[in-house]
């Protein structure tokens, strides 16, 4: 483990190119079998060419750069099936597993699909709407295909990583915010964990990902939730020396 931990945290921010051998044997030692056998699937029908390397490893996913045979290029968010590795261990040693502890873990799998699911089609709502997104290409089970930002296996970065100029930075709140309004407006979703954690730059642009959190507007939370986004947004921009509107004028641009 500490040496698949070590070759990948020079890739952490998602600016390494890895496509050498032994970075392509960590990543298969890192996934499980049923995540092989998903990708082994993906690959025989084509989808791609190639698993190079790790862009991010997260709590919850970790995400591969991977290429087609015609060269373009392609981001796999894996979510991590912990338990469900302990149940294949455990029927591997032929322990009894009480038929509780199975439901609940078959439980606990339907609940995360329908959620990895619910995620491509959050997706899809922003890409619908114009708003610039990693499009999906295919979800199967845990692993999630979708469009790569960034080129020649360089992820574009995180806005918290992107070092822009003060002007740019200007254009990039002004961009956000009027996407933020799109998002709740057209999209009727609020991101919910939105920050410069989960916005990609890339050529002049912002890129929002990671909606795992997002909710429909008639979540009892959702504005809660956005008003949290408005939050993190504000802050970010604010510290960076970005004259940023208030929060409730912020809210209300949104909202109105
Ligand atoms: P979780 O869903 O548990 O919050 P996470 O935060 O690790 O997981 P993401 O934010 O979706 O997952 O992705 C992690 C990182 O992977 C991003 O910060 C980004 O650097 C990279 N990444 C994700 N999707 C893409 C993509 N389509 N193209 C390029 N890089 C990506
Ligand atoms: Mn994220």
């Amino acid at each position: 483990t500490t040496a698949i931990r070590g070759s990948l945290r020079e890739t952490e921010i998602g600016r390494s190119r890895n496509t050498d051998k032994a970075d392509r044997a960590t990543v298969e030692q890192a996934l499980d079998p049923r995540t092989r056998m998903v990708l082994f699937r993906m690959l025989n029908r084509g989808v791609f060419n190639d698993v190079n390397g790790c862009i991010s490893t997260g709590k919850e996913a970790n995400v591969y750069h991977a290429t087609k045979s015609d060269g373009s290029e392609l981001a796999i968010k894996v979510y991590k099936t912990s338990v469900l590795e302990i149940t294949v261990l455990d029927m591997a040693t032929v322990v009894t597993i009480p038929r509780k502890m199975v439901k609940t873990w078959a439980e606990k799998e339907q609940r995360n699909l329908k959620r990895y699911w619910l995620y491509t089609c959050f997706i899809g709502r922003l890409h619908a709407a114009g708003i610039r997104c990693p499009a999906v290409i295919l979800l199967r089970l845990h692993v999630l295909v979708m469009e790569f930002i960034g080129r020649d296996g360089w992820a574009a970065p995180r806005l918290k990583d992107a070092a822009l100029s003060l002007d740019k930075l200007r254009e990039c709140y002004l961009e956000l915010i009027i996407q933020m309004r799109v998002l709740y407006q057209k999209c009727k979703l609020v991101h919910g964990d939105l920050s410069e954690y989960n916005i990609l730059y890339f050529e002049g642009h912002l890129y929002i990902i990671d909606v795992s959190q997002s909710v429909d507007l008639d979540h009892p939370l959702a504005l809660n939730f956005l008003r949290e986004d408005c939050d993190h947004v504000s802050d970010f921009f604010k510290k960076h020396g970005v004259a940023v509107m208030t929060i409730p004028e912020l809210f209300d641009f949104i909202v109105d």
